[in-house]
């Protein structure tokens, strides 16, 4: 069960990456609507410029999530790092996001939930139902949850916008009740 959750800003120190205030603040707003449980996002941002490959132009999330995991955060809360940088792993070209399963930390990206990045004019309401449907995705993985074959599910995995798009912003059933058990 979880009973707050943390977001964290997450840029290069030269403050690339850095997610807009009104974006955390719409996704906080977001979790507290749909989720009881507290939401505070982090004043202060926290620096990735070791996990920052120059050459791929993307940051890699797996030694995030265990620098978020350092951070030792309190039971039952999970501390979701955001950044409008790019994420990667190494077996993947991109990905939206990435949480520990079973553990404290995830991380999302808006990098690629922007309409911006395919040539469209910016839409912020999609970028924000997006964001939220990713979080409560990794969410649902630091909860153990793994993907679900229920395509309007927001577990099931998504490798494209228009994916995201159809899925609700909510768990199935099973996955709900796996949730709450979790
Ligand atoms: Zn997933
Ligand atoms: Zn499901």
């Amino acid at each position: 069960m979880i009973s707050a959750i943390h977001l964290v800003p997450l840029s290069l120190a030269s403050g690339e990456g850095l997610p807009p205030l009104s974006v955390l603040d719409r996704l906080s707003a977001a979790v507290a609507r749909s989720f009881a449980v507290s939401c505070r996002v982090e004043t202060q941002p926290m620096n990735i410029d070791y996990a920052f490959d120059g050459y791929r132009m993307q940051a890699w999330s797996t030694p995030i999530l265990a620098q978020l995991q350092q951070r030792k955060p309190p039971a039952n809360t999970v501390v979701l790092g955001v950044t409008a940088l790019d994420l990667y792993v190494p077996v993947l070209t991109f990905v939206f996001g990435e949480a520990q399963l079973a553990g404290p930390a995830a991380i999302v990206s808006t990098h690629r939930l922007r309409d911006e990045y395919y040539g469209l004019p910016p839409r912020e309401e999609a970028v924000s139902q997006r964001l939220f449907k990713e979080l409560l995705h990794e969410v649902g993985h630091t909860q153990g949850l793994r993907h679900c074959t229920d395509w309007r599910c927001v577990m099931s995995s998504a490798h494209s916008v228009e994916r995201i798009d159809i899925r609700q912003a909510a768990y199935c059933q099973p996955c709900a009740d796996a949730f709450s058990r979790g």
